[in-house]
């Protein structure tokens, strides 16, 4: 059964690794609940970022094969939406069980096409999976309110019911927890899904279809196309999607929500982002620069919340040749390599983006304390790498700053007082998430009342909310109104039906019609 099939699966993704490769396999469309081979002639050569050699091909889908996957989506809407709300719950319940399961193999897929570390894999898989888990309560979550007697016996009532087909267009860094904040969430409220997942990482989306199939969760509930620009626009214009949820860079997540939006959808889009973390001189030392390492060179630094500017205050810029020194012992190396604390980037053209900005900040005045620019990994040397990398002395006006940079490099800034580090991050037109590090509750009090960054973290670096509560980032990294996952995530993916209902106790008779304005007294 599923175990053979992942088992296959893990084998020709294994492939990535193996000097030698006859077959190249392709990656597979998933359309109304089978995996079907594309009939383009349009291929993207997808890389194992440690090595270079090509691991899959994954198809730029035809016209006809993305409207057979809308069709699907809209024929399965039909029936999806009119079963109970225990029926489509106890999929969510089967498939968490069946997700956690099978977390190494897809774990596995993601390190060999993304780069990123086993461990760190597990995590992206853990964290989607807390979302499925969350989807299991939708009973509570779904309930809409109730006001009886608003006039004499008069009552008003609100559904909460599904929009139809939804999609999904997801970054390359999460490729298994960010398609996860998405098709469980629609699905499970009864809408139906069409996902473009990442087209240099699609392997693990395609596990979680699998395994969706496993869980039993009917063909075309979910549905999987790829491609690139064409896909994003077919999305954004196809006229049966009412709603689409985007995470990824600027550019792309501006250019889907004035595009959807335009077409009537609701769109949600979290975007790129600059975090800084703040270092008190009253921080416990110790605990603040290991979390500023884990924070801004796990993952190779490729997270939206990496904290990727530290704010030394004050004294604490005396803490920076042990921030250094802890940067220095981190290990790069393949993602499957036990011991490594962080891979690759995820292809040579982030790398050399990567590289470039870092210069442009030595150019402009910065110091570059720690370079990883050059480093060489034995055994894997066509790879992605960058060390960890660290520039002091930056100022707000220099590119490094106003960047993303989305690699292992971390720069730091100097600044007298909270205050100074406030308005520094205030005006920062990105508003992701923030962390400060202290032992004093007043200052940690007046730093989360003044903050304006939607996702904040005291002693803690990545605070990213679990799926009871919303993705919350805010100005420049979101573009929307309703957020992902949680509360927000609901509301997202539902349309609010009220029905206001008129049943006379006494059952009289009107003799007489009413011609003057209601006023529901
Ligand atoms: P990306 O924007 O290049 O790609 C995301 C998706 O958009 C992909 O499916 C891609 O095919 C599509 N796409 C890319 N360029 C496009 C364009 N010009 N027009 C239309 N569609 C396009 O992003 P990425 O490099 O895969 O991911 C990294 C970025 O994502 C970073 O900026 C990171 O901060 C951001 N990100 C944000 C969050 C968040 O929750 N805020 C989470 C993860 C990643």
């Amino acid at each position: 059964g599923q175990g053979l099939v992942l088992a296959n699966r893990a084998r020709s993704v294994s492939a990535g690794w193996s000097r030698s490769m006859s077959a190249v396999p392709n990656t597979k469309l998933f359309i109304n609940g089978k995996f079907v081979e594309s009939k383009t002639t349009d291929w993207i050569d997808l890389h194992n970022p440690a090595t270079n050699e090509v691991v899959t091909r994954v198809p730029k889908s035809t016209q006809a094969e993305m409207q057979e996957a809308v069709a699907s989506a809209k024929e399965a809407f039909k029936t999806w939406s009119k079963l109970s709300i225990l029926t489509r719950q106890q999929v969510m319940f089967r498939y968490q069980d069946i997700i956690r399961k099978n977390m190494k193999e897809v774990a596995k897929s993601i390190t060999t096409e993304q780069g990123k570390t086993l461990v760190d894999a597990e995590g992206d898989v853990l964290r989607g999976l807390q979302v499925v888990e969350h989807c299991c309560s939708v009973t509570s979550l779904q309930l809409g309110e109730t006001l009886p007697n608003i006039s004499k016996d008069l009552d008003t009532l609100s559904y909460r019911l599904p929009l139809g087909v939804t999609a999904g267009i997801t970054p390359f860094n999460f490729p298994a927890m960010i398609p996860l904040w998405m098709f469980p969430v629609a699905t499970v409220l009864g809408n139906t899904s069409v996902i473009k997942p990442s087209e240099r990482d699609p392997g693990a989306c395609m596990m979680l279809m699998e395994l969706l199939n496993e869980a039993g969760c009917p063909p075309g509930v979910v549905n999987v196309i790829h491609g690139a620009h064409d896909a994003v626009n077919f999305i954004c214009d196809h006229p049966d999607i009412k709603a689409i949820s985007f995470v990824g860079s600027d550019q792309a997540g501006k250019y889907i929500y004035e595009r959807g939006s335009r077409n009537g959808k609701r769109v949600q889009s979290n975007m790129g982002a600059k975090n800084h973390g703040v270092v008190m001189p009253d921080a416990n030392k110790e605990n603040a620069l290991n979390q500023l390492v884990g924070a801004a060179f796990g993952a190779a630094g490729q997270r939206c919340m990496a904290l990727s500017t530290a704010v030394f205050v004050g004294e604490a810029q005396k803490w920076l040749p042990d921030l250094v020194a802890r940067a220095k012992a981190l290990k790069v190396n393949a993602g499957h390599v036990p011991g490594t604390d962080f891979g690759p980037v995820i292809s040579p053209q982030a790398k050399k983006r990567i590289c470039d900005l870092v210069q442009s900040g030595i150019d402009e005045g910065a110091k570059c304390v720690l370079d990883g620019r050059d480093i060489q990994v034995p055994g894997y040397e066509k790879g992605n790498f960058v060390g960890a990398t660290i520039l002091t002395d930056v100022t707000p006006s220099m590119k490094c700053y106003k960047e993303e940079i989305f690699g292992p490099v971390l720069i730091t800034m100097n600044v007298d007082t909270l205050d100074d580090a406030v308005e520094l991050i205030n005006s920062n037109p990105y508003g992701n998430g923030t962390a400060i590090f202290t032992t004093n509750g007043a200052t940690a009090r007046k730093f989360t009342n003044n903050i304006d960054v939607g996702q904040v973290g005291v002693n803690v670096p990545i605070p990213v909310p679990l799926p009871m509560f919303s993705f919350t980032g805010s100005r420049g990294s979101f573009l929307g109104d309703a957020h992902f996952y949680g509360k927000q995530g609901i509301n997202f993916y539902t349309q609010v039906k009220t029905v206001t209902q008129l049943w006379r106790e006494s059952d009289v008779t009107h003799s007489k019609a009413a011609v003057s304005m209601p006023v529901m007294q």
